[in-house]
């Protein structure tokens, strides 16, 4: 079983997801910090309940077929017209909505997770994003389901085979709280002299 974090870690970068997630590293910056801080409040608020909603926090989950294992910020319970209650997960970002699907597909690994252990079908879920303070609502079609899927069977596959793959400095390593760890400037000069004094 993997962690729900490590597909949005290796959408992110799949050098980020094999440092954490194979070599067990582990770095906070001011981003991770105020994430966890707010992933912490989230996590240790009390069940609310109005009418036609039930909101659970810090829900714990997991799908035996794609091998993953988390925990949702919230889980809201909607009553639909049948008297049933539908679950939503909601996952709480400290950011704003990104480029790429990397939030999209972890939330919709939790729908995976929810459906399996619950034997029904989500259709939607939200994002909430902190620095918009606006709640998105994500749809969880077949495209969305296809890559989250893709997404666990290759975070699997990277994790199986035990090898980080070597560091390619970029924009966005500048946001990557394991920067000091990676070191990816130095990591790649390393990597050229040796794949250089190889050949040679
Ligand atoms: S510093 Fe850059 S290359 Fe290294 S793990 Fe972070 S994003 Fe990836």
């Amino acid at each position: 079983m993997i962690q729900l974090s490590a597909l949005q870690h290796f959408m992110f970068c799949e050098r980020q997801c094999a440092l954490i997630h194979i070599e067990q590293l582990w770095s906070e910056n001011l981003f991770t910090a105020e994430g966890r801080i707010m992933h912490d409040k989230v996590d240790t608020a009390n069940k609310e309940s109005r009418r036609n909603v039930r909101i659970e926090y810090g829900v714990p989950m997991r799908s035996l077929r794609l091998g993953l294992i988390g925990k949702a910020d919230v889980v809201e319970f909607h009553k639909i017209d049948d008297g049933k209650w539908v679950p939503f997960p909601v996952e709480y970002k400290r950011g704003k909505p990104k480029m790429d699907d990397c939030d999209k597909v972890q939330l919709c690994a939790q729908a995976i997770c929810l459906e399996e252990m619950l034997n029904i079908e989500i259709r939607e879920g939200a994002l909430f994003y902190g620095q918009t303070r606006r709640r998105e609502d994500v749809v969880f079609d077949k495209t969305l389901r296809m890559e989250t899927e893709d997404t666990a069977k290759k975070v699997h596959e990277l994790i199986e085979s035990g090898i980080t793959p070597r560091a390619e400095y970029s924009k966005k390593c500048k946001l990557c709280s394991l920067l000091n760890i990676c070191l990816p400037k130095a990591n790649s000069k390393a990597s050229s002299y040796l794949a250089k004094a190889m050949e040679e």
